[in-house]
This record gives structure tokens, C-alpha cells and sequence, in this order.
């Protein structure tokens, strides 16, 4: 989001050069920058020992694809707490670690998505009520469902890294 008043004292921003930033909205009252922000999510393939992934399906995003676990990260967590946390509460899994899967600017929200992959022990999924239906699914079907490939698609995007480093007991 580009700031046009300033979200402490609600002036009028101006513009100011702030070196290779560029021109920068700029608060003449409090003499003040404020940079563009946007929130950032974190989305983990959760995976098991027989390689099937924890697909989710939540109507709120669509009733036709799945994705994975995702959350917003709140302030005072890091990336890698979100997804952990995320995963405790939409699927009652909580995984040990999980393995960066890079970022991905999600472009239709205007969002920076952190992508994730872990592996845990096969376990019966606990679903959360924001969540509609969530199962273990054979990692090969999951391209049958997952939102197609698109620009800033995280959740396609991990899938093929899954597929490509991990899958076949590969990590
Ligand atoms: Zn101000």
C-alpha cells in the first residue's frame, strides 16, 4: 500500500527523493518517509513419510482448487513461526522445522508469500472451522486440484520444488 496521508498525524504526504528508493511519501509535520507496505504470508507443503501432502480447501478462496497450510504472519513472528503455527491450527500438525521454499510476490492481493515444505510422521488431520475440507493426498495427484500455475501462485510453485527435491524420499 502507498501511503497519500500520514497514518500518524493524517496531513497530507508529499513526495521526497530517499536515495535509490526514489521518491517516497514524505510527511512534512512529522518529517517522516513512510515506504510502501503490504502484508506478508507464510504457505507450507506439509508432507509425510509416504510422500502424501496435506491438501486444503477452504471456500473462502475457492470451492474448486486446494492449496496448503498459509497464514498472515502477525507482528513479533518470523516467517518460519507462522507456517509452524499455521499448521498447529488449521491441520493439528505441528511440525519440528521447516525448510525455506522461497518467496513469491503475489501480485492479484498484492502480498509477499514465504513458501515453506516440511515433513512429519503420518497423523490424522485436526481441522480448524476456517477450514472446509483438508486430507493426505499421493503428492502426484496433487496437481489434479491445486490452483493452476500462475504468475505469484506460491502454492504451485512449492508443489513442483516438492516434486522435483523431495519427492521419492529424495529429502
Ligand atoms: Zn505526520
Amino acid at each position: 500500500m502507498r501511503y497519500k496521508y500520514c497514518p500518524e498525524c493524517g496531513h497530507k504526504l508529499t513526495e521526497r527523493p530517499a536515495g535509490d528508493e526514489g521518491n517516497v511519501p514524505y510527511c512534512e509535520r512529522c518529517e517522516k518517509l513512510w515506504f510502501d507496505t503490504f502484508p506478508s504470508c507464510s504457505i507450507v507443503l506439509v508432507a509425510n513419510e509416504y510422500d502424501e501432502i496435506a491438501l486444503l480447501r477452504q471456500s473462502y478462496m475457492s470451492d474448486r482448487y486446494t492449496s496448503f497450510v498459509s497464514g498472515y504472519i502477525t507482528p513479533g513472528e518470523n516467517a518460519e513461526q507462522t507456517a509452524i503455527r499455521e499448521a498447529g491450527e488449521e491441520i493439528g500438525i505441528i511440525p519440528d522445522t521447516v525448510d525455506y521454499a522461497g518467496t513469491y510476490w503475489f501480485e492479484k492481493q498484492g502480498l509477499l508469500m514465504h513458501g515453506f515444505i516440511t515433513r512429519v510422521k503420518k497423523q490424522p488431520l485436526t481441522l480448524s472451522s476456517e477450514v472446509d475440507w483438508a486430507d493426505w493426498v499421493p503428492a502426484e495427484e496433487v496437481i489434479k486440484t491445486i490452483f493452476p500455475d500462475s504468475p505469484g501462485n506460491a502454492a504451485f510453485a512449492i508443489y513442483m520444488k516438492f516434486m522435483e527435491e523431495y519427492y521419492g524420499g529424495r529429502k
